[in-house]
């Protein structure tokens, strides 16, 4: 109810879907549960939308993006309105974004291995049935949470939640 409450009174500037609200709001619990802090990045961002400027076609079809400025700065997370199409997949794009963003994701971690962070996804039902490991490895194996134990020399425990 905080995060809530606190998003919407002060991050007016920041464009959020509402069907990708639900989704953000999840994520940040996670981000918090690992003490990741994601604020000062959060309200760099002009918008969180569900668009339909990415590409689509036969072959592959851009489900989710990172929007940059002409400095190379991101200004948005845009989420194809393609993604929509099925709850699993909006999730696991949107979460997959995120990670880019906020968990400091520059790369990927493999083509397609059945992970949050593969470039392609064959099987979003995988991913889906197998949700709470694939968010537990998105954190622990993040970037973000990397720099953050180098920076603090705080051990790195696996079992956090
Ligand atoms: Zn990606």
């Amino acid at each position: 109810m905080f995060l809530i409450s606190s998003l919407t009174t002060s991050a007016q500037d920041v464009h959020i879907d509402g069907r990708l609200q639900p989704l953000l709001n999840e994520f940040f619990e996670i981000c918090k549960s690992y003490g990741i802090d994601y604020h000062d990045q959060f309200f760099k961002l002009e918008s969180i939308d569900i668009v339909n400027t990415l590409t689509v076609s036969e072959e592959a079809s851009t489900l989710g993006m990172l929007r940059r400025n002409s400095n190379g700065e991101v200004i948005a997370i845009d989420i194809s309105w393609m993604a929509q199409l099925d709850a699993e997949i909006l999730k696991t794009v949107a979460f997959h974004e995120f990670a880019h963003y906020f968990l400091e994701y520059s790369t990927h971690i493999c083509d397609d291995c059945g992970k949050i962070m593969s470039v392609v996804n064959s099987s979003y039902f995988d991913i889906a049935r197998d949700w709470d490991n694939q968010v537990k490895l998105l954190f622990e194996e993040s970037p973000a949470l990397k720099k953050k134990y180098a920076l603090t020399g705080l051990t790195y425990r696996l079992n956090k939640p």
